[in-house]
């Protein structure tokens, strides 16, 4: 048929010499979805998917044996790998690391090989690790948080951002909840960015208390929902746009129109099979414009008083 014709050329194209070994091994085994499907999928979104990850330092979680086996996440370089980027950078503790970072898609295909599920980038470049170009709030809701609640929340934190002056970006992770984006340009040291966040997510479960809450400690989250602010240090990761999740279903992290935010029903609304038809309808990205804002934390931090 011409489409399986179409989708062998798209295959060759963007994985030029990287062989897929046990491409039948079945990793999603509630869903029967094979290493090969998994990388036929990255390979069908990768335009979309390189540009949250090319130059960042990456994590990859890798299912070897499958989801329902061990998953490693890892950070640094694995030895074989010829096509991904490995590029020093300072560890918290002080010793240097030697970190993975995609460079393009045989890259992603090679991880693919190697394992990997899921990719979780830096909010930085490996040109300048230091300096944060991503803040994300993660919004984590608690057991018994109807859908609803999260969605409004989203919805809050749009709302409190732009009266920041601050543009920002909505993403289903694949999982419970919602990621919101902050793109910054020119980049800001992390101390500046996570100080912003901490200090943003603890005022909004001040002035909300019934809803929300500031404090990593799991135990009182029943009922609220979260502001996980840690993904902004150096260091930390979040999941990347369009990255598939090692868990049931094949779920996906979809970047979304603030606009689509109201016919949304869960974080995991999109998967392996969905994802690439909701691609082929777009027809712009629902991030477009996040590189080209200029947007710092300077004058935010005295708005937020
Ligand atoms: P959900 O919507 O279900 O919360 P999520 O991706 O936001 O999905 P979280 O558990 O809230 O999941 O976020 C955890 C984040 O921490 C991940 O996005 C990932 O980048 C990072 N992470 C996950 N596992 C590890 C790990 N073993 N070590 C370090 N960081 C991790
Ligand atoms: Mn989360
Ligand atoms: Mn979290």
């Amino acid at each position: 048929a011409p489409a399986a014709k179409a989708s062998a050329r798209r295959k060759r194209a963007t994985a030029a010499d990287i062989t897929i070994t046990h491409p039948d091994r079945v990793v999603y085994p509630g869903d029967g979805i094979t290493k090969q499907e998994v990388a036929d999928y990255y390979a069908s979104v990768m335009t979309w998917f390189l540009p949250g990850v090319v130059n960042r330092p990456t994590s990859v979680i890798r299912c070897p044996e499958g989801t329902e086996k061990a998953c490693f996440f890892q950070k640094h370089m694995i030895r074989g790998l010829k096509h991904v980027g490995s590029a020093k950078l300072k560890e918290e503790s002080g010793a240097q690391a030697t970190y993975i970072y995609p460079r393009d898609a045989d890259s992603v295909i090679e991880l693919v090989q190697f394992g990997a599920l899921e990719f979780h980038p830096w909010g930085a470049t490996i040109a300048q690790p230091d300096q944060a170009d991503r803040v994300v709030f993660d919004l984590d809701p608690g057991e018994d948080v109807a859908w609803d609640r999260v969605a409004a929340a989203a919805r809050l934190v749009h709302k409190l951002l732009a009266q920041l002056g601050l543009a920002s970006f909505l993403r289903t992770t694949g999982g419970k909840g919602l990621h919101v984006v902050v793109p910054l340009n020119p980049g800001c040291p992390w101390p500046q960015a996570k100080g912003f966040a901490q200090a943003f997510a603890s005022s909004l479960a001040q002035a909300h208390p019934l809803e929300f809450i500031a404090t990593a400690s799991k135990a009182r989250r029943g009922g609220l929902i979260y502001i996980d602010y840690l993904r902004n240090s150096r260091g930390a990761t979040s999941v990347a746009s369009y990255s598939l999740r090692a868990r049931t279903g094949a779920p996906v992290a979809m970047p979304l129109r603030w606009n689509e935010l109201g016919k949304l029903k869960s974080g995991h609304d999109f998967d392996i099979h969905s994802a690439p038809k909701r691609l082929a309808r777009l027809r712009s990205d629902p991030w477009e414009g996040i590189d080209e804002l200029r947007q710092n934390l300077d004058e935010v931090m005295d708005k937020l008083g």
